[in-house]
């Protein structure tokens, strides 16, 4: 099965009008998708896409068009049958490297790649790709890792031994998940661009539906923090409750705001400061507890990832599907988290974001064991309307995804309308609103 093109899309939703997606850094995202279709001799498409808030976003159109020809003209069984060994040719090109390595831009464009090759090869096998991944052997799964740079904490033998000694239980797993569905948080009630009145709206709506888990950003102000956590307080009762700070504080400042909002028992204090400040999180952490430290949606590959458990600076773990370099490096850290005992709850959200991680944490749950209901995969109620399978929630969960692929493809129409800057919706309607 040749790959013959890559056709990439610069798409961007204009999640801003309505400051849907707003926090303490990052006050007007527009959410976006860099996004390639990947294209083979016999008309299959595999789509790939990474995630980015708005301006920018052409950036990491160009850098997967510079990665292009290292996937065109071969084959996907080469390709799947040493997927370590093209990840590795993929992320390792003694040019393009520079601009990393296995960071920023360049591995964002990576993972749009490797995720769009994973979405065609499942849809080639006919399966969902979290069932994909379940039906490999412990063998083929650890073929799939590159495990450069981590070997000291995680060998490929080590590997091995992990994936087997959790292998009892694993039918059960799988059709508990097909029964239940996998726990879920909503982050859809507290983005800080939110009135107060609006928040206490949003968490009774959610409560009617059946969520158990809330989150809420903080970190602008601390009198108005102490006020909103107090109304979801009062809203969900003895739900549980995150807190998420988007990195604006310093280490010692964390500390102290957190420490005064402690009064409403958050579960964790997600990304309280620079996502590269290892050390940082760990004394965080330790000043806290039982408070936990989250974060993961811009700790960019898994030597980052290696540290933060290696300083017990996190103690839950949020894996990011576009930021990480693919599929093949999720399960890398999913193997790492499961060593350290660190429970996973992917970040999501974005555009596409929880299309991806509901295979992932499905997986880890189904071929690494342990609680379910430590593993919440955040949701945000947004975009989904532009996916041809978009997530099935009920009553706070996500049910498995049963259609063949990653879930990562984006209707046609909303292709046409929402290609940043000549599309239907940003030739026409977008002025209106901008001008
Ligand atoms: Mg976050």
């Amino acid at each position: 099965m040749k790959i013959v093109e890559l056709v990439t899309k610069d798409l961007r939703f204009p999640t801003s009008q309505d400051r849907s997606g707003s926090d303490a850094m990052n006050p007007d995202p527009d959410y976006s998708a860099a996004y390639v279709l990947i294209k083979t001799q016999e008309g299959l498409y595999g789509h790939g896409f990474t995630f980015t808030i708005g301006r920018g976003n052409e950036l990491c159109v160009a850098a997967i068009e510079a990665l292009a020809p290292k996937v065109l003209g071969r084959t996907l069984e080469e390709i799947v049958q040493d997927f370590s060994g093209f990840w590795r040719k993929l992320t390792r090109d003694s040019q393009l490297r520079w601009l990393g390595p296995e960071k920023g831009v360049i591995h964002l464009a990576t993972a749009a790649i490797i995720n769009g090759l994973w979405d065609l090869w499942a849809k080639v096998e006919g399966k969902p790709l979290w069932k994909l991944l379940v039906d490999l052997s412990p063998e083929a799964l650890i073929k799939t890792i590159d495990f450069r740079y981590i070997q000291d904490v995680l060998s490929p033998e080590e590997a091995l031994e992990l994936l087997k000694s959790r292998w009892p239980g694993r039918a059960e797993r799988e059709q508990e998940v097909l029964k239940n569905g996998i726990p879920a948080y909503t982050t859809s009630v507290g983005w800080l661009g939110y009135s107060d009145e609006k928040i206490r709206s949003l968490c009774r709506k959610a409560l009617q539906e059946g969520w158990e888990a809330f989150k809420l950003k903080v970190g602008a102000s601390l009198d108005d923090d102490r006020k909103r956590c107090r109304i979801v307080r009062e809203e969900i009762g003895h739900r549980t409750l995150m807190l998420d700070a988007n990195q604006v504080w310093e280490v010692e400042e964390a500390i102290e705001w957190v420490q005064a909002l402690a009064e409403f028992q958050p579960l964790w204090i997600e990304e309280p400061t620079n996502p590269d400040d290892i050390l940082g999180h760990a004394r965080i952490a330790q000043a806290l507890a039982p408070i936990k430290v989250a974060a993961g949606e811009q700790i960019h590959n898994r030597i980052m990832f290696k540290q933060f458990f290696q300083a017990q600076a996190l103690g839950y773990c949020q894996i990011d599907a576009a930021r990480l370099g693919g599929v093949n490096e999720v399960l890398a850290v999913l193997l790492i988290a499961a060593k350290f005992g660190v429970p996973v709850c992917p970040h999501a959200g974005g555009v596409g974001l929880c299309e991806y991680v509901q295979h992932l944490s499905i997986f880890d749950f189904i071929a690494l064991g342990g609680p379910l209901e430590q593993r919440r995969v955040e949701y945000v109620d947004h975009l989904h309307e532009h996916f041809v399978n978009p997530v099935q929630i009920s009553h706070g969960r996500y049910l498995a995804p049963s259609a063949p692929g990653y879930s990562s493809e984006i209707k046609a129409d909303s292709i046409e309308r929402f290609t940043f800057p000549y599309g239907s919706f940003w030739n026409k309607e977008a002025r209106s609103w901008k001008d």
